[in-house]
């Protein structure tokens, strides 16, 4: 089985693949399917966003695709910045997305929040799998640690005295709502193959 990603990017490849070492799947990125095109990621939701970049390489090769969108949800602020996250204050500037969200927050109570990664995988015969992955926990007021990316320092996951940015990659990765998603596409491939 081959399964194309629809992305270049090689921290997500590599994850993916170790996710999948088990199975025999050969796990490519889209540019070695010659789409080396980007997608306009203007859904409405992580699953809009995660259909279009899979269909369009979908249109392209018969082999299982996959795409994911992820973002992260605050509850007193009406599910944002959600799928915003990646250009909440300015886009590719994780600092400034953390500031924001911080100031938003300011006056909350209520600081709970979750990540979600949305996943939609489509087979051969174009049947779309939708499969998600969720990690629940609360934004703390100033960040800590030094690890990871994008909102790690002030998201602390729920049952832990310590942000995803003072965990160990491999501490997250037992946690996380990407990780969680993987292991369940990870089940359905199991089940497929
Ligand atoms: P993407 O869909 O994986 O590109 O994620 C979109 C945005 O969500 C990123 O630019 C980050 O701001 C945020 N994000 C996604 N995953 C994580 C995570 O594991 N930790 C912190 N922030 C994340």
């Amino acid at each position: 089985m081959k399964l194309v990603l629809s992305t270049d990017n090689k921290n997500k490849i590599k994850e993916i693949k170790d996710v999948l070492k088990d199975l025999d799947i050969e796990i490519l990125g889209k540019s070695d399917v010659g789409c080396d095109f980007e997608v306009e990621e203007n859904g409405d939701t992580l699953y809009d966003n995660a259909l279009l970049k899979a269909q369009a390489i979908a249109d392209k090769t018969d082999f299982y695709v996959l795409a994911d969108d992820t973002g992260l949800f605050v509850n007193s602020l009406g599910g944002d910045p959600g799928v915003h996250s990646a250009r909440y204050a300015s886009e590719h500037n994780d600092k400034l997305n953390r500031e924001k969200l911080l100031k938003n927050l300011s006056d909350s109570e209520d600081r709970s929040a979750y990540f979600k990664t949305e996943l939609v995988l489509i087979d051969p015969d174009k049947n779309i799998i939708p499969i998600e992955g969720i990690c629940e926990g609360n934004i703390i007021e100033e960040e800590r640690g030094d690890n990871g990316f994008g909102y790690d320092s002030i998201f602390m996951p729920l049952g832990y005295d310590k942000t995803f940015a003072e965990m160990t990659l491999d501490e997250k990765n037992k946690i996380s709502h990407r990780s969680r998603a993987l292991q369940k596409l990870k089940i359905k491939l199991t089940k497929i193959k």
